[in-house]
């Protein structure tokens, strides 16, 4: 029999969990509980919704055994789930499916308890099995098929398969101990991580063991979990401690979640649903094939752990389970997909985990920053795909503005407005720090007006499609005619006399800009760019072209000189010589290494720079 060689990922990934996660080792035991769970979940599945199983005998429960009297200790898992044919082994246990490998690699700390927690999220579990085992042996028959079959492994080298006997289907797990393990052989230990972890899976889960009465070896076997929907338990028999640790079983997370909501309907619909809001995003959120964290269950049969509509997908962060009495077993993906009970569920529940989320805004303020600090973006999200809470999630925005350093909501702002200020004002730019010192934000400044700072690649995409917070316009501060109506008579005094330097800026600039135009914003700064009113900026047009997007037909920026400042005064009285064209440039490229943008040709400006500096010296 030939030895199979483990993937690359594979090893390496082993060769991390042994080494990074030694601390924490006792979690191998409920990573091994939860796939025998997940198989049986998948079996109870298939026996209610596919006429081949349906005639199959099926009493889902999990089996611990163990021996501690020979030299070789050993601990054994049995289930009777759905089990493994020969192609799932090497699927399954021989390679990782999961593109989720390398980041699991990227995102190991070192820290032993940080990394223990994202063994569950990105789905390596099994292997865990190596920290306490110098060997693993797993027995398996696939529900529906003849042959069973031998996997054995040393967790270092690769593994083999070999076709054996096993009368009923399911799978075992047998580990054989190292010394790490050892202390996995007793009754009491197994007891209390079982418990600890596992005491919410849904299947009896049975400990075999032997005591000695009366001189005589007893076999005993015991039910050592409460084997009860968690989320089926009146919630005012549950305390926070019991969310806790449902949740970490349930997701395989160590860290407590940042808020759990735990709701039953009854009357026209019957349902339940827990949901959790994890303290670390889910590694996934950003990657368009997340995995879903929400099941569905029917009756408290697991359906599915695989359904992108059960939420909307700017929820994809809600870990839970949503558990209905009113659809059949048997649903198929398709009914799911179009299903008005699953709709009306959904719509509630996003209004309920929306309410929630307010509340503990309303609530604890700093808890609410580390919720927004995770998951802000996803919110932005909501913005323009849930049009039916829009309302509802505006109010959970935050921002820092040119004004505090401090995280605002839009009431907050617009309880701060000026007198007679109607629109709500933003500037959008790549970093904090350099939109705070952004020319366009001059004229704000030195008029106490409060502007929104937007520093994420996706804002200005999002408020360019949210047009209002109440009755209050958003208005951007990197669009020409945002500060209109900041200005006073003052500002418009100033004057045609700048006419003619325009007409001779313009025959320098030739088309790099649409227009030049007198700035009623700059105080500082001689020039800045905006964006016409009603183009892209230039950070939203890089964007694009970063996703591609690379037809989208530029659009050039308007350049907005200061009249006031000493250098636009002098350049009104020069006349059209190469000293001016440098001059002109130079105006222009300082506007746009301002906003952070790439200069057409550094070597030119800087030969500029240089012939000014050398006048000037
Ligand atoms: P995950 O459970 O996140 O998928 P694991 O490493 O824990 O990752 O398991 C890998 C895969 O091996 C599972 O997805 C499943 O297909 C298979 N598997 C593991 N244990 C069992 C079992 N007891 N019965 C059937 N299949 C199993
Ligand atoms: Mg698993």
């Amino acid at each position: 029999m030939a030895k199979q060689k483990f993937r690359t990922e594979v090893s390496q990934l082993l060769h991390l969990i042994i080494h990074s996660l030694y601390s924490n080792k006792e979690i191998f035991l409920r990573e091994l509980i939860s796939n025998a769970s997940d198989a049986m979940d998948k079996l109870r599945y298939l026996t209610t919704s596919d006429n081949n199983y349906k005639s199959l005998e099926f009493n889902p429960q999990i089996d611990i055994k163990f021996d501690n009297t020979e030299k070789n200790k050993t601990l054994t898992i049995s289930d009777n789930g759905i089990g493994m044919n020969k192609a799932d082994l090497v699927e399954n246990l021989g390679t990782i499916a999961r593109s989720g490998t390398k980041k699991f690699i990227e995102n190991l700390s070192g820290d032993s308890k940080k990394d223990s927690n994202l063994i569950g999220q990105f789905g390596v579990g099994f292997y865990s099995s190596f920290m306490v085992a110098d060997s693993v042996e797993v027995t398996t028959k696939k529900a529906g098929e003849k042959t069973a079959f031998l996997w054995k492994s040393d967790g270092k080298t690769g593994f083999t398969i070999k076709e054996v006997k096993k009368d009923s289907y399911g799978t075992e797990i047998k580990l054989f101990l190292n010394d790490q393990g050892s202390e996995y052989t007793d009754k009491w230990s197994l007891e209390n991580i079982i418990k600890k972890y596992s005491d919410h899976i849904a299947f009896p889960i049975y400990l075999h063991y032997t005591e000695k009465k009366d001189e005589k070896e007893e076999q005993i076997v015991d039910q050592v979990n409460s084997a009860s929907a968690f989320w089926k338990r009146s919630k005012s028999s549950l305390k926070k401690k019991d969310y806790n640790e449902f949740y970490k079983t349930f997701s395989n997370d160590n860290e407590n979640p940042l808020l759990h909501l735990h709701t039953s309907a009854e009357g026209t619909l019957d349902y339940t649903t827990l949901f959790f809001v994890p303290k670390v995003a889910p590694f996934d959120m950003q990657n368009a094939d997340y995995k879903p964290g929400v099941k569905l269950y029917v009756k408290r049969v697991f359906i599915t752990d695989d359904d992108k509509e059960l939420m909307p997908v700017y929820l994809r962060f809600l870990r839970g389970i949503i558990d209905t009495e009113d659809l059949p077993l048997n649903v198929s993906r398709e009914i799911l997909q179009k299903n008005k009970v699953l709709d009306k569920i959904k719509r509630n529940s996003v209004k309920k985990v929306l309410k929630a989320i307010e509340n503990l805004a309303k609530k604890d303020k700093s808890k609410y920053l580390e919720f927004y600090m995770q998951y802000g973006v996803p919110i932005k999200e909501g913005l323009y795909q849930d049009y039916e809470n829009r309302e509802l999630l505006m109010d959970l925005l935050r921002f820092r503005t040119n004004k505090s350093n401090e995280w605002i909501s839009l009431a907050d702002y617009v309880s701060n407005m000026k007198k007679d200020q109607k629109s709500i004002f933003y500037i959008t730019g790549e970093n904090y720090d350099t939109i705070k010192s952004s020319p366009l934000l001059e004229a704000c400044n030195k008029k106490d007006v409060e502007v929104l700072i937007m520093d994420n690649e996706i804002d200005e995409f999002v408020f360019s499609s949210v047009s209002k917070y109440k009755e209050h316009n958003f208005k951007s501060v990197n669009h020409s005619d945002a500060l209109e109506e900041l200005q006073n008579d003052d500002d418009k005094k100033d004057s045609n006399s700048c006419d003619p330097l325009i007409k001779k800026m313009k025959s320098v600039l030739g088309d790099k800009v649409k227009d030049i135009k007198i700035s009623t914003r700059l105080t500082d700064s001689p020039s800045c760019l905006v964006a016409d009113s009603s183009d892209p900026t230039a950070q939203m047009q890089k964007m694009f072209q970063q996703m591609g997007q690379m037809n989208m037909p530029a659009a050039k920026p308007i350049l907005e000189i200061n009249p006031k400042h000493k250098i636009v005064k002098k350049m009104l009285k020069m006349s059209k010589t190469k000293q001016f064209k440098d001059s002109v440039l130079l105006v222009y490229e300082q506007a746009l290494l301002a906003e952070n943008l790439k200069l057409e040709n550094p070597n030119e400006f800087i030969s500029r720079l240089n012939r000014v500096l050398e006048k000037s010296l």
